[in-house]
C-alpha cells in the first residue's frame, strides 16, 4: 500500500494545492478508507469561495464513498463493516468515547468535525474527499453499500439523502400530496425521486430556460409537469394542474433565487408545508407577503444538510437500483483536478452541462 496520499488541500479562497499527506497509523477503534468517489455540491462552491465555514487548510469533500483499506477491531464491531467493505460516509463525526458519542449525539461532542471542512492542521490531517484516502475518525458513521454499482451512482448518496429530507421527511409529506420541487440541479432531481418514491400524487418541477436538459431528465425520472420559469409562471401552472388548490409541499432548492421564496409561498395549498434549502446569498426577499403563511396556515422551514436517517433512505434507494441515476452524474475528475470540477459544476466551462459531478481518485491510475 502507498504510504501517502495524493489530495487537493483548499490553502485560501479560491486556491487548490495538490499535497502528498502520509497515511496514519491505524489504532483500535478508527479506520482508513480508500476514496472510491466524492460528490460534491454548492457547499462546496461556497466553501471554495470562502463563503462557507472558511477555515483553511482544509481538503474539502463532504460526501465520500469508498473502500475500507484498514480498520481496528473495535471499530469493526461498532460500525459492523469491515476491510473490503464499500462504505458511505456520514458529514459528521465526533470523538467516539465522550458521553454524547454513545448516543451518536455528535452536536455537543467538544471535538465534534465534519469531513470535508475540518482543517489539516488537525492530526492525522486527511479529513477530505479530494484524496486519495480519508481517515475515519472513532466517532464517524458509516453505512456499508453495495459494490457491484458504479461508484458514481452510489456516490449520490448525500445528494439522495437530501432528497428525502427535504421533500419528504421535514415537510411530512404523506402518500398523495401535490409536491413543487423549486430548481432542477442535483437536490432538484433527488427531491423529486425521493418524493416519487414515497408516493406523491403529483410532482412538479422548475428550471430556468438554460436548465432545459435538466427538466428533460427529471420528466424522464417521474417528473409529471416541468415548468421554464423563464417562459412561463410557475404561481400560474401549480394552481391549474391543482384545480386552484395549490401544492401541499413546496420545496424551495433554488441559489441565490429569492423570488422563488414568494412563487413557493404563492402556490402552497392551506396548510402546506414550505421548505427552504437554497441559500439567497445573504439577499432578502423583496415582495413577499406574508400575510399569506397567516391566512393560509403555512409552515415554513429551513433545512441545511441531512440526517441519518434520510442518508440511510438514500442507499436503500440507490442499492434498489430502480432509477437511472447514472444519468444523473454528469462529470468525473481526479483529485489533481479539483478547481476545474469545481468551475464546472459553477458552470464557468463553456459548452459543459453540469448536474451530479464527482472526485474519482482511482479512476486513471
Ligand atoms: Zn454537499
Ligand atoms: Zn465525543
Amino acid at each position: 500500500m502507498a504510504e501517502t496520499a495524493r489530495a487537493a488541500v483548499l490553502v485560501a479562497p479560491g486556491r487548490m494545492e495538490l499535497q502528498e499527506i502520509p497515511l496514519p497509523p491505524i489504532g483500535r477503534d478508527d479506520a482508513l478508507m480508500r476514496v472510491e468517489a466524492c460528490g460534491i455540491c454548492g457547499t462546496d462552491l461556497e466553501q471554495y469561495n470562502g463563503e462557507y465555514r472558511p477555515r483553511f487548510p482544509a481538503i474539502p469533500g463532504h460526501e465520500p464513498l469508498g473502500v475500507i483499506e484498514e480498520i481496528g477491531a473495535d471499530a469493526r464491531r461498532r460500525w459492523r463493516v469491515d476491510v473490503g467493505d464499500r462504505v458511505a460516509v456520514y458529514p459528521r463525526f465526533g470523538c467516539g468515547h465522550c458521553e454524547h458519542c454513545a448516543r451518536e449525539d455528535f452536536r455537543y461532542c467538544s471535538q465534534v468535525g465534519i469531513y470535508g471542512f475540518s482543517v489539516t492542521d488537525r492530526s492525522p490531517g486527511l479529513w477530505g474527499g479530494y484524496a486519495d484516502y480519508l481517515y475515519l475518525s472513532p466517532g464517524s458513521k458509516v453505512r456499508k453499500i453495495r459494490r457491484d454499482l458504479p461508484a458514481v451512482v452510489a456516490a449520490q448518496f448525500n445528494a439522495l439523502g437530501a432528497g428525502f429530507s427535504w421533500a419528504v421527511n421535514t415537510p411530512e409529506m404523506r402518500p398523495g400530496d401535490d409536491v413543487v420541487i423549486l430548481g432542477c440541479g442535483q437536490r432538484g432531481l433527488a427531491s423529486l425521486l425521493a418524493a416519487r418514491e414515497a408516493g406523491a400524487r403529483r410532482v412538479i418541477v422548475t428550471g430556468l430556460a438554460r436548465d432545459s436538459f435538466k427538466l428533460k431528465l427529471a420528466t424522464e425520472l417521474g417528473a409529471d409537469v416541468t415548468i421554464d420559469v423563464e417562459a412561463d409562471d410557475p404561481v400560474t401552472i401549480v394552481k391549474d394542474v391543482t384545480q386552484g388548490v395549490g401544492a401541499r409541499v413546496i420545496v424551495d432548492t433554488t441559489p441565490r433565487a429569492p423570488e422563488a421564496v414568494v412563487q413557493a409561498v404563492e402556490m402552497a395549498a392551506q396548510g402546506g408545508t414550505v421548505v427552504l434549502a437554497g441559500l439567497k446569498g445573504r439577499r432578502e426577499v423583496p415582495g413577499l407577503f406574508s400575510d399569506l403563511v397567516v391566512t393560509k396556515e403555512l409552515t415554513v422551514k429551513g433545512v441545511l444538510g441531512v440526517d441519518y436517517t434520510s442518508l440511510e433512505q438514500a442507499v436503500t434507494l440507490i442499492e434498489a437500483d430502480k432509477y437511472p441515476l447514472s444519468r444523473i452524474n454528469t462529470h468525473s475528475f481526479d483529485v489533481s483536478e479539483a478547481t476545474r470540477a469545481l468551475q464546472t459544476l459553477a458552470g464557468e466551462i463553456p459548452g459543459e452541462k453540469a448536474i451530479h459531478i464527482a472526485i474519482v481518485p482511482w479512476a486513471r491510475r
